[in-house]
């Protein structure tokens, strides 16, 4: 139930027996199959000047390993889908229409709860998860925590309107996040509804829908005349095939925070999203920093329920205090495990907050040292420059450096000075910032400042690849 010592020394890319010596300094004798505690394990990583990775919820700082599930555990689950697009566009209206497609819905007596997601099953008999929250920011903060919820982004764009700057952003942070667009062209049934020329700006930012050529499907709907929307849902099924979206339903849960308050009657109450596993009444939980007994569990219908599948997301009650959203949720074997994580998991965090400002430098050495632990198979890298032309330019360059065991991903390479968006994005994807020629607004410096996100300053091309090349090199020659 906790690591062994061959384990982090396999993940720190360095020789068990040095890890053994590491733990005799420490005056712990440990043999190579010893398991180690959170703590002990973190002290080992510090030795070697590597700083904790949190990989998953289940690893070095819970001390549990991992449930790997065998790929025949595997059953197929819902997609989870977000919906973004510029305001006004009509994400809340088609929120709203597609939940009433639900055709469970109105039989078993339940009335719509609000509670941050909603499952529909379609006429087709397809179940589709929706995240009750629209807009990109949400999203983007619940990566920045660790959380990645989203399978599939709808992405509305108003027939009337056309792309717009919103449009334009959500586009960027799906494609960082790597989850797949489906276009819904929405208020098709407005007079002035162009949907080719919807089609036609999308081109510029290298949306290609189906008909065009490309690979991204588009459906035109009507979120008020409520047209469209089946063909949505057989678009994003589909989308889900292609995605092979499976989970181990057979096992302790593990899920995110999707939202959470404190109700005067009820006390504490979270929305959680079931990603693995299946949740139970009973079951003890860890929800960030919080944990408790799982007391009763609701579905966004409001009818009590005893259990939740992977896709399946569910208002929780029982936990101690409020979690925040986009914590990890993980279901563990007992209240004195449970306690252990959440204080160990408080102590940090107020460590953290004691470290203030001070973590916010040095960043890029901090993401030299994840490389070399192993934990990051991938580069990052967010580029904003004066020109075009110097931007594509830097894409190309920093692409080259591209190796076989280390990725080199560009999020984006565009043109103007850095934004409050920009680092949000970057601080979700873990990416390093390269400003050629640009300035950070002030608001932005502030906020990378606070969030530890690395701005770079170059006017230099080959310094930027020489920067980068260390980052990635960092993760070839990683041996001692
Ligand atoms: P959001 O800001 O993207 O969440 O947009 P809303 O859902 O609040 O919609 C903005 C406005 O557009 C509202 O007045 C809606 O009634 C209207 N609207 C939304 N969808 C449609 C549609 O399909 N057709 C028409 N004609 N109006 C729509």
């Amino acid at each position: 139930e906790a690591i062994t010592v061959s384990e982090l020394a396999n993940r720190m890319a360095t020789r068990s027996s040095d890890v053994v010596k590491v733990l005799m300094k420490m005056g712990v004798m440990a043999t190579v199959t010893q398991t180690l505690d959170a703590d002990t394990a973190e002290l080992v990583v510090q030795e070697f000047g590597h700083r904790v990775r949190r990989v998953s919820e289940s690893d070095v700082e819970l001390g549990i390993e991992g449930v790997t599930d065998d790929d025949t555990d595997l059953k197929p689950r819902a997609p989870v889908v977000t919906v973004m697009g510029h305001v006004d566009h009509g994400k809340t209206s088609l929120l709203d229409a597609m939940r009433a497609t639900d055709v469970a819905g109105g039989e078993a007596g339940g009335i719509t709860q609000h509670i941050g997601a909603y499952q529909v099953e379609t006429p087709a008999g397809n179940r589709i998860t929706f995240i009750d929250t629209p807009g990109h920011e949400a999203f983007t903060s619940m990566r920045a925590r660790g959380a990645s919820v989203t399978d599939v982004v709808v992405l509305v764009v108003a027939a009337d309107d056309g792309v717009m700057p919103q449009t334009i952003e959500a586009i960027r942070h799906a494609k960082a996040a790597n989850a797949p667009i489906i276009v819904a062209i929405n208020k098709s049934d407005k007079p002035g509804a162009n949907p080719n020329k919807v089609r036609q700006e999308l081109l510029q930012h290298d949306i290609v829908v189906e008909d065009m050529g490309g690979d991204t499907q588009d459906v035109q709907v009507s979120a008020l005349k409520r047209t469209g929307l089946d063909k949505l849902e057989e678009a994003i099924t589909l989308q889900a095939e292609i995605l092979d979206l499976r989970a181990n339903p057979d096992r302790s849960a593990e899920g995110s925070v999707i939202e959470s308050r404190l109700d005067r009657g009820r006390g504490p109450v979270a929305t959680v999203l079931v990603q693995k596993g299946t949740l139970r009444t009973g079951d003890i939980v860890v929800a960030g920093t919080e944990w408790g007994r799982v007391r009763a569990m609701l579905d966004d219908k409001g009818r009590q329920i005893k259990e939740a599948g992977p896709s399946m997301p569910v208002e929780l009650l029982g936990l101690g205090a409020v979690p925040g959203a986009g914590e990890p949720v993980v279901v563990v074997e007992n209240e004195t495990r449970a306690r252990e994580i959440s204080e160990f998991r408080q102590r940090k965090l107020k460590e953290k907050q004691a470290a203030g400002l001070s973590a916010a430098r040095g960043t890029l050495d901090q993401m030299l040292a994840r490389i070399q632990a192993g934990a990051q198979k991938e580069v990052a890298v967010l580029i904003k420059a004066d020109v075009q032309g110097s931007a594509e330019a830097l894409q190309a360059t920093v692409q080259k450096l591209d190796h076989e065991e280390v990725k080199v991903r560009v999020l984006i390479a565009g043109v103007g000075q850095i934004t409050e968006s920009d680092i949000q994005l970057a601080k979700a994807s873990d990416a390093v910032i390269v400003a050629f020629n640009v300035r950070a607004t002030s608001q932005a410096r502030e906020m990378a400042q606070r969030d530890g996100v690395d701005i770079r300053y170059y006017s230099i091309i080959y310094q930027v690849s020489d920067d980068i090349e260390q980052l990635v090199k960092g993760k070839i020659a990683p041996k001692h």
